[in-house]
């Protein structure tokens, strides 16, 4: 078994990071990724553009630059990753789940599944993990939710072209999704549980969404929730009672957030507290209840729902706690929280 100083868990943006800043401080490392770098990225729809500005995402100290000044978009970030990894030269290992993480006399063993089904086992004195908090999506656990034509996800806007579809969810994901099927030409309609869109959606989507259901081009159901998902409708009811209606649909998108698998921390040992499995840190150093395993990311709140607070623009500080923290250094100063309307 081979032995090294930090194995990493996951290659999204903060992995990423935190391998180009292992990798300045001379510290010898394995990066274990289960899908392509950036796989939660990837797997957004094609052409979503980040709510962050670009200055806030960018990685280890590299500029974004866009041809357009806009939010990059999907396709462009994932552009950029590679472009990093290339820039700094970065090992890492993709397609290879790791399943388990065990301590032993202060060593910690992790076994991981490359994509043709080879086991392997390595050692580390130290483990972070950056798995990231959208797992999978949250499921509503309404009869239909496994139909073919209902997806958490929102395929190519074409998909949808002069077909009905429901969106349910309120927040910027399915506020988004409702204005782009709307310039594909789609039939949208919207259920929500709460009375109006809430505070949250950015400050650029608000205006069009609430012109458009003012004047009845995209139909909001608000104060609903869906009961049961049929082929050709969708029953909702009103959230205060009355009757159910019936809405018509091809298609429906359930956008209703994700949830993060904790099973890695919970599995080694790691403290989680509350409904969202929230692992306890420290938050100098990001290091856990489990000495030398350290959380990185988004994967330090666990599952967020009703609202997301942690989000890779207020990450990039666990990169420089937790290297500060391996090399004996006094952790960095915390940074001012960001009021851009934006973050
Ligand atoms: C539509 C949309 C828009 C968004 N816009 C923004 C935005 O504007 N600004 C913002 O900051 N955030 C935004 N987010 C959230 C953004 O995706 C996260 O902030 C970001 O990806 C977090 O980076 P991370 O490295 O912490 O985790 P992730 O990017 O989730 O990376 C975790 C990685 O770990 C890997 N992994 C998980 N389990 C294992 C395992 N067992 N073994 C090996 N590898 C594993 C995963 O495959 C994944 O690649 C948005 C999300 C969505 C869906």
């Amino acid at each position: 078994m081979t032995t090294t100083e930090v194995i990493i868990v996951g290659a999204g943006p903060l992995g990423l990071e935190l391998a180009v800043a292992l990798k300045r401080a001379r510290i010898d490392y394995v990066q274990l990724e289960a899908g392509q770098i950036g796989q939660a990225i990837l797997d957004w729809p094609a052409m979503t553009r980040w709510f962050s500005s670009s200055d806030r995402i960018t990685i280890a100290g590299v500029p974004i630059q866009s041809v357009s000044q806009e939010k990059c978009t999907r396709e462009e970030y994932l552009a950029y990753l590679r472009g990093v990894v290339m820039q700094f030269d970065l090992d890492m290992c993709t397609y290879e789940r790791v399943l388990g993480i065990t301590r032993k006399d202060d060593l910690f063993t992790v076994t991981s599944r490359t994509r043709v089904g080879t086991m392997c086992k390595r050692a580390a004195r130290y483990v972070v993990l950056t798995t990231g908090g959208m797992a999978a999506p949250n499921r509503l656990g309404v009869h239909g939710e496994d139909l073919p034509h209902v997806s958490h996800w929102m395929a190519d806007p074409h998909t949808y072209f002069r077909r009905r579809v429901l969106i349910v969810g309120g927040r910027n994901s399915a506020v988004e999704a409702a204005l782009r099927l709307y310039h594909a030409g789609t039939k949208v309609s919207i259920s929500y549980r709460d009375a109006a869109f809430p505070d949250k959606v950015k400050y650029w989507l608000r205006p069009e969404i609430e012109y458009l259901v003012k004047t009845g081009r995209i139909t909001a159901y608000f104060e609903t929730v869906p009961i049961v998902i049929l082929p050709e409708h969708v029953e909702l009811r009103p959230v205060g009672g009355g009757r159910h209606m019936s809405i018509p649909a091809d298609f429906v998108l359930l956008m209703v957030g994700y949830v993060a698998d904790m099973s890695l921390f919970r599995q080694v040992g790691v403290e989680l507290s509350g409904v969202r499995d929230v692992p306890v840190y420290d938050e100098q150093t990001m290091q856990t209840n489990v000495p030398g395993l350290f959380v990185a990311g988004t994967a330090t709140a666990g599952t967020q729902q009703s609202g997301v607070r942690v989000f890779l623009e207020n990450c990039h500080v666990h990169v420089d706690r937790i290297v500060a923290s391996m090399t004996g250094n006094p952790p960095p100063p915390t940074p001012e929280p960001v009021s851009l309307p934006e973050a």
